[in-house]
């Protein structure tokens, strides 16, 4: 390929005036969106009239004058389309540990016959943290987590299982896994399943409803560009919501929260999964950064995160001094969510030097070196600037200089 070739491709691109409504420092190409979204010009306004205007002068009246108390279904309701999702049953609030805390009890008293999560051994952590604290608290005889590679799934799917943990997408490989199929196979055998959207949601064009799905979580900061913390979302089909409790019971959660009863009563919809306090200012944050996406056809931002990574891959692979970056994701498109990942030995260094360089990827341990395709604001001519740049860093072995070899508290 050449520069004519990717030039035109930005030319055809229907996403590409996109990049206007985000703030993007000029010297940087920004690689990390499926890490910490690009900051949308929506949200600094948003934010400063939050604080100033609602907070600062409305004080407590914004509660009601500027629909504060109605942020978590008004961002529910932002996102559901994004992922499929009908009204009534997604709802932001929390972090995705919290909120699969409060899924995955909910999904094992549904079937509470059964004793077992099952998920995947290189799930992200937290997914699996909050399954082993689950069971530490009710005790293995009402929740027991088990671990399979992502390609005996299939396979492990039994009558023991109460639960399958699954995120969509690898965090690591990009490893994108058929939703609908699982989900298909899952229900035959009676399994309740969550599944987490964290590289998922405003990456590729996800069907919950369509695909039958129970329950999932998902990430405010990432693809959807909330800003870091940002709150997190979660659903709850709504044939299941009649159905469960969630055992994070808060007020806010409550049939009538501010009716002060002692006893708890849950809401009978989707409002019965929110715990505590929304977090108004981070809230608002993302609801503004969704504003973004109300023009956005999810296949159009599929088929580009589709043809930015084949283009890296392209590049890449037409440069024999790159040779020893392994490809660990799937060169398959079709199984690939919007991230490459490349095995190196010195993944590390290589990612820190392209930092410097004004390449922002990162590296995820022991040894991936990873870049995220943010189809709303990454260009093709980005695409191959990175590549021009991550040849020049591994053909003059600037990554070997000792100061790329330092390790900052979060990577
Ligand atoms: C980013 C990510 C999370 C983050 O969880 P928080 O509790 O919101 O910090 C969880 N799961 C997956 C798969 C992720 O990629």
């Amino acid at each position: 390929m050449n520069f004519n070739e990717i030039a035109a491709l930005d030319k055809a691109d229907p996403l590409a005036n996109k990049r206007d409504e985000f703030d993007l420092p000029a010297d940087t190409i920004y690689l990390d969106g499926n890490s910490l979204g690009a900051l949308p010009k929506t949200v600094k306004s948003r934010v400063a009239e939050v604080v100033s205007q609602q907070w600062g002068c409305h004080l407590i009246r914004s509660w009601n004058d500027h629909q504060w108390i109605d942020l978590p279904t008004r961002v529910g309701e932002k996102i559901a389309p994004l992922i499929g999702a009908a009204k009534g049953q997604v709802i932001c609030c929390d972090s995705i540990s919290v909120n699969l805390f409060k899924l995955l009890s909910s999904a094992l008293s549904l079937n509470s016959q059964r004793n077992m999560v099952l998920s995947t051994e290189d799930n992200f952590p937290t997914d699996l943290y909050m399954v082993q604290g689950l069971s530490n608290l009710l005790g293995p005889e009402l929740c027991q987590l088990t671990l399979v590679a992502e390609q005996d799934i299939e396979q492990s799917l039994n009558d023991k299982v109460a639960v399958l943990l699954l995120t969509q997408v690898n965090f690591r490989t990009g490893q994108l896994l058929d939703m609908q199929k699982l989900t298909k196979l899952a229900h035959e055998k009676g399994i309740l399943v969550i599944w987490d959207l964290a590289h998922s949601a405003g990456a590729i064009d996800v069907e919950l409803d369509k695909c039958h799905a129970d329950f999932a979580v998902g990430c405010g900061y990432k693809y959807l560009n909330g800003g870091p913390g940002s709150p997190a979302f979660l659903y709850v089909a709504k044939r299941h919501q009649a159905n469960v409790k969630q055992p994070l019971a808060g007020w806010m959660g409550h049939a009538k929260p501010f009716a002060f009863d002692a006893t708890y009563q849950g809401a009978d919809n989707i409002n019965q999964f929110l715990s505590g306090t929304p977090s108004v200012i981070a809230m608002s944050a993302l609801d503004a950064a969704l504003d973004t996406w109300q023009d956005v056809d999810m296949a159009k931002v599929r088929e580009k995160s589709i043809a930015l990574a084949d283009v890296f891959i392209k590049l890449l692979q037409a440069h024999p001094s790159l040779i020893d970056l392994r490809l660990c994701s799937t060169e398959d498109s079709s199984q690939r969510g919007s991230q490459l990942a490349f095995a190196h030995t010195d993944a590390f260094a290589i990612c820190q030097a392209l930092i410097e360089r004004g390449v922002i990827a990162d590296f995820r341990a022991p040894n991936i070196l990873r870049f995220g395709f943010t189809p709303l604001y990454t260009s093709f001519e980005d695409v191959w600037n990175a590549v021009t740049i991550l040849v020049d860093v591994v053909e003059t072995q600037l990554y070997k200089e000792s100061r790329f070899n330092l390790a900052g508290k979060v990577t």
